[in-house]
């Protein structure tokens, strides 16, 4: 079985690079474009991350990554911020709403990926074969 990742973003752009890199690295990706589509996604697929955009329509990012803290059926999912925001302060917001973890956009598809897993809880699955 893939590894599962939710990408909450609503920009089809940034979509389309993290979806294209991720599944190059043999990652399964699960959309969402906006906050409230994410929460549902995150309870119904059980992914094993979510990455989530900050300036997303429906709710903002901070809001999401609380509600995910605050739902024991998701709570354990590690988050990681991805925003285009880089103003002090930033990284601190984006923690206490229960990320653990922060990427700038614009990504860099050269890290990307490391940075992903960097984040990504180690499965037993993965010391096997690729299926
Ligand atoms: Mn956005």
């Amino acid at each position: 079985m893939k590894t599962k990742i939710l990408v909450i973003e609503d920009n089809e752009q940034n979509m389309y690079l993290m979806k294209f890199i991720l599944e190059q690295n043999g990652y399964e990706v699960i959309q969402a474009w906006n906050g409230e589509e994410g929460l549902d996604w995150a309870r119904n697929a059980a992914p094993a991350l979510i990455l989530l955009d900050i300036q997303i329509p429906v709710m903002d990012g901070y809001e999401v990554a609380e509600k995910l803290k605050g739902n024991p059926e998701t709570s354990s999912i590690p988050v990681v911020a991805v925003t285009s925001y880089a103003m002090v302060g930033d990284r601190e917001r984006v923690m206490a709403a229960g990320c653990s973890g922060y990427l700038e956009k614009p990504i860099d598809p050269d890290t990307f990926v490391s940075d992903v897993e960097m984040h990504l809880p180690v499965q037993s699955s993965d010391l096997g074969g690729s299926e």
